[in-house]
């Protein structure tokens, strides 16, 4: 048997952590960790955080879960507040960010079918998108990477180039039912949408009747300085898509929709088992509880604004290394003339964690929760380790 017992569907770096602390991960033999990745836009509080840590023990010991067969406080509490707090009148709880896009792109489907729009069931996606790895997330994605192997393509995904308005616009036919977009494309290579982009479409979907999406998962929950990135642009969806930082490292996902949008989804329509458990939105409570806290946000646009101002120096200091830093919020990345793959290795061996994206860029997500202090010692690291790459060159 030569199979790992894991099945070896990742190409993992090998370090096991132990433990962590706010921005910090520890190995068990005592090297520590910079984590600038947050288990890819994750940990947005950062890890062990003292309250998520508490509010998790004391559900851990009441109930951890009881099916959607009954009422769940803490899930009607947490939707309540993400209502509260967004263009969204219901939200249908999941556990992940391809579970909550699966949702969104039924939620599509059932509301043109709900009005004897049979025919219409095709969504318009964008090139360089990622939404998950299920069959249809894979097939809205549209990667070749993603798919191969796996055909047929879930049929229904037309698509375009991001940030596009024309292309979307002619892509449109009477089968289409929806639009989805990142507005900040993070797989794809941390590639912000700009606000007449996000208008256009807002106003694309109204003329031809088409529910706008956008995928959230990763720019949502603060990452971009709003609580979800599409405030930026002052557009509103029809449906959104949430996981990632929504449980700060918890599994849980979320579909946001307007009533509009989802009113045919009626008992039986959608589910899942362990949806918006009691431990889950117990956790996701209390990462809102941290989030809609006066200042929090202001936090973390004050730290985007010294991140990025650094990243933007680093980036024209080391110019045979970078081309350039980009991103909004804490969202951040550095697009790279060498192989951004070996950036992350070169990071990793001087104790910072980045994730690699599309488009040979190096994610920088941090925990939101980081200071001036974190941000002195990564940008440091990167320094250092451009200086290092350069010396090869
Ligand atoms: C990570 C991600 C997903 C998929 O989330 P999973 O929890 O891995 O299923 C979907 N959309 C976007 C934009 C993401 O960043």
């Amino acid at each position: 048997m030569s199979i790992s017992a894991v099945m070896p569907t990742y190409a993992r770096t090998d370090v096991m952590f132990d433990h962590g602390e706010g921005a910090w991960l520890y190995t068990a033999d005592g090297r520590r960790f910079l984590d600038f990745g947050a288990g890819v836009a994750v940990t947005a509080l950062g890890h062990a955080h003292p309250y998520l840590v508490d509010v998790l023990k004391s559900q851990a010991e009441k109930l951890w879960h009881c099916s959607n067969l009954y009422r769940v406080p803490g899930q009607e509490k947490l939707a309540a507040r993400l209502v509260d707090n967004s263009f969204a009148d219901t939200a249908f709880f999941c556990n992940s960010g391809a579970e909550a896009m699966e949702c969104a792109l039924k939620i599509a489907r059932r509301y043109h079918q709900a009005q004897g729009a049979k025919e219409k069931y095709r969504v318009i996606t964008a090139r360089g998108a990622f939404h998950g790895r299920t069959l249809a997330t894979i097939s809205a994605g549209g990667q070749e990477k993603h798919l191969d192997g796996f055909a047929p393509k879930v049929d229904g995904f037309d698509q375009v180039a991001f940030g596009n308005l024309n292309e979307a616009r002619a892509a449109i036919t009477a089968q289409t039912a929806a639009v989805v977009v990142e507005p900040v494309q993070g797989e794809g290579g941390i590639i912000p949408a700009d606000a007449q982009y996000l208008k256009g479409l807002r106003a694309m979907a109204d003329e031809f009747r088409l529910l706008l999406i956008f995928d959230e998962v990763q720019t949502g929950m603060g990452r971009t300085g709003k609580l979800f990135a599409h405030e930026w642009a002052g557009v509103t969806p029809d449906v959104m898509a949430l996981a990632k930082g929504l449980g700060g490292g918890f599994p849980i996902g979320a579909c946001l929709a307007t009533e509009r949008a989802a009113k045919d989804m009626k008992p039986g329509t959608h589910g899942s088992t362990f949806g918006g458990n009691p431990l889950a939105t117990a956790v996701a409570n209390a990462v809102l509880d941290v989030m809609l806290k006066p200042g929090f946000l202001a936090h973390v646009n004050a730290m985007a604004a010294v991140l990025h101002a650094r990243l933007d120096a680093i980036a024209r200091k080391h110019d045979r290394v970078f081309q350039e830093a980009r991103g909004q919020g804490l969202m951040l990345g550095l697009k790279c003339k060498v192989p951004n793959g070996d950036v992350v290795a070169r990071l990793f061996a001087n104790g910072l964690l980045a994730v690699a994206a599309g488009d040979n860029v190096v994610r920088l997500v941090p925990p939101l929760i980081i200071g001036e202090t974190e941000i002195d010692a990564a940008t440091a690291i990167i320094d250092l380790a451009a200086g290092q790459l350069a010396a090869t060159l």
